[in-house]
């Protein structure tokens, strides 16, 4: 592999700085592992290989000159298909949106370029961000670096595989209820939900409005923080926007985990996890202990029925957000006699088989007679949730949990049995039905060689104190990132 690839994205910015490499140079590395791996791994829904040559080349032009570059300058980045890019096509993976151009950029796309990240392709996803393993995705399935034969985990499955398999040092997903967390688990990276309200929506395609955050993908947790830094901010085109200042995660990044209390979640390392996950995780909880921390028991007495009020919540909002794509407005239209029978047309052949079922569950828990016992229900048990993590970080700074209930499964496994799927987020969904921040770190292989990985869950605003936690871990473990073993990428891609 290239050493440019190889390197983490602060390992390049150092030597950018130093003038050892040019961004033209990092770029052009990227581009090309890019075209060895995607026939294997599919990441990508499409790529931007002159505009991001372009974008390096004036950064390195403004270097020459002595000119500014942003904080992010020169570092290549997997943007997922579900941000606005202007002019650019966006299509959520749908082919309702195939072929849409937006007439603007995201506001976490304008910091990217203001911060001269370069992006260099459109990653791909499950449809509308609706899925935990990329399958739903309208185009093709994303496989998983460390096993081809294996989902990579959704739906930010495109971006979360493209840095795992070393394609960019960075990338930008989407987690509404677990989509960054549980794909960076499945591929042994790092993947952050930031705090619902500190990172903008504007231009982010929306799934279910009040739980949807952007959240960056890194293989280190210094990268990881320094593009959260660069996209969050209050933003006056986001009227969930936190008027907060941006978080600073790098003054205690290496602060340690000494005196903080860790809570390890009991519902979450009860029955249904796989063998392999409860030994990894459980090690390393026992390294924080071991590096100071004090680890206690706590309970989140209703998260057990996070998935079912997430899933009431979701599609409802889900069925309202999608029902602009009428064939009028934007993308797809399929013609009919009618108006009504366009719509429908367009509809049908535009939305996939989950999205119609999001879509037909959402329509019915909002439905006059049901909304009381479904909807408003599912906002009660909401509340609950939201109770249960404050009692806990009373006497907790983080929690730990697993990220995910299993490793990577094979393509095909869950996709004819959609609860088997949704149970992928148990342990993901509580902390967007909170709005709380939470992170997955690698902290192992099970016994197939498979990556698996521990959550971390801090209150609201508590970034500095979950990174720090993260990174005390991450040193401690030294884990090696790189995809490897039977079926992996490496047997097929140098
Ligand atoms: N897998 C969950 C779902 O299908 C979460 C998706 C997400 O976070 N976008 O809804």
């Amino acid at each position: 592999m290239h050493p440019l690839v190889a390197a983490d994205a602060v390992g390049l910015q150092r030597l950018l700085k130093a003038r050892e490499v040019s961004a033209t140079e990092i770029t052009q590395a990227h581009l090309d592992r890019i075209a060895d791996t995607d026939p294997h791994v599919s990441a990508f829904i499409r790529t931007l290989d002159q505009a991001a040559l372009d974008h390096a080349r004036d950064i390195d032009r403004r270097l020459s000159a002595g000119q500014e570059v942003g904080a992010l300058a020169g570092l290549p980045l997997a943007l997922k298909d579900i941000l606005c890019t202007k002019g650019v096509e966006t299509t959520c993976a749908s082919r309702v949106l195939q072929h849409y151009r937006p007439p603007y950029d995201a506001t976490v796309v304008r910091k990217l370029r203001q911060a001269d990240a370069i992006v260099v392709g459109k990653a791909n996803m499950d449809e509308f961000a609706m899925g935990s393993s990329c399958e739903n995705s309208a185009f093709f399935p994303t496989r998983n670096p460390w096993d081809l034969e294996r989902v990579p985990g959704g739906s930010s499955g495109g971006s979360v595989a493209a840095v795992a398999a070393n394609d960019a040092p960075l990338g930008i997903g989407t987690d509404t209820g677990g989509s960054v967390r549980q794909p960076a688990a499945l591929c042994g990276v790092i993947g952050v939900k930031p705090t619902y309200g500190l990172v903008s929506r504007f231009g982010l395609i929306a799934f279910a409005s009040s739980l949807d955050q952007v959240g960056p993908i890194a293989r280190a947790v210094p990268d990881a923080a320094l593009l959260l830094e660069a996209i969050a901010g209050h933003d006056p085109r986001d009227a969930t926007s936190i008027p907060t200042d941006v978080p600073d995660l790098h003054t205690t990044l290496e602060a340690g985990v000494e005196g903080l209390r860790v809570g390890v979640v009991s519902e979450f390392m009860g029955a249904g996890m796989s063998d392999g996950v409860r030994s990894v995780v459980t090690a390393a909880i026992d390294r924080l202990g071991a590096l100071g921390a004090e680890v206690v028991d706590v309970s989140l007495p209703h998260a057990g029925y996070g998935v079912s009020a997430y899933y009431l919540i979701a599609p409802s909002e889900c069925s309202s957000n999608l029902s602009r794509y009428d064939g009028v407005r934007y993308g797809l239209r399929v013609d009919g006699e009618t108006t009504e029978q366009m719509m429908a047309s367009t509809r049908d052949a535009g939305f996939g088989p989950e999205v119609k079922r999001r879509i037909m569950i959402g329509t019915y828990a909002l439905s006059a007679g049901y909304y009381d016992a479904y909807y408003a229900q599912a906002q009660r048990v909401r509340t609950l949730i939201i109770r249960d993590y404050e009692a806990a970080y009373a006497g907790c700074d983080v929690l730990a949990s697993p990220t995910s209930p299993t490793t990577a499964f094979k393509l095909g496994e869950r996709a004819a049995d959609p609860l088997s799927m949704y149970l992928s987020d148990v342990y993901t969904i509580p902390s967007n039905l909170a709005g709380a921040p939470a992170l997955s770190l690698p902290v192992g292989l099970d016994d197939d060689g498979l990556p698996v990985g521990l959550q971390l869950m801090a209150p609201v605003l508590g970034e500095p104190v979950l990174f720090r936690a993260a990174r005390a871990l991450e040193r401690e473990l030294a884990i090696d990132s790189t995809p490897r073993g039977n079926g992996s990428l490496a047997q097929v891609a140098a």
